[in-house]
């Protein structure tokens, strides 16, 4: 156990405190450089992925408009689903107290409307502690 200074208000913290006793921020000794650095390969090989599996359509034959119609099916499926969490986005960018439940609910209720309006509403509004 170490002492390391908070990511968000640069207060002393233990390394392994999930809450900044300070200022009340999650995992505060994680560094949003690192974070972000462990995401970017993410998004590089599925780009790979993506590529390849193209290359592998064009040298196997497929007509282009078949590609070009299953990668628009692709991308708007990829869409939509973000588009239908996307309160579950907002409430876990924001770090609100509340995001794990506003998932749950957003998962089984966002279908609704309702449902999905009020995740919504829920996720930006903020009572932090
Ligand atoms: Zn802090």
């Amino acid at each position: 156990m170490a002492l390391v200074a908070c990511r968000e208000c640069s207060r002393q913290v233990s390394d392994r405190a999930r809450v900044c006793p300070h200022c009340g921020i999650d995992d505060p000794y994680a560094n949003k450089a690192i974070s972000r650095g462990m995401r970017a390969p993410g998004w590089f090989s599925l780009m790979a992925l993506l590529i390849l599996l193209l290359l592998f359509a064009f040298s196997v034959g497929v007509d282009v408009n078949s590609i070009l119609i299953l990668l628009i099916i692709l991308v708007g499926s990829l869409l939509s689903i973000g588009f239908y969490f996307l309160p579950s986005l907002i409430a876990s960018n924001r770090k609100h107290p509340d995001r794990r439940f506003i998932f749950i609910v957003n998962l089984f209720f966002g279908l609704t409307g309702i449902g999905w309006i009020g995740c919504l509403i829920w996720a930006l509004s903020r009572d932090r502690i």
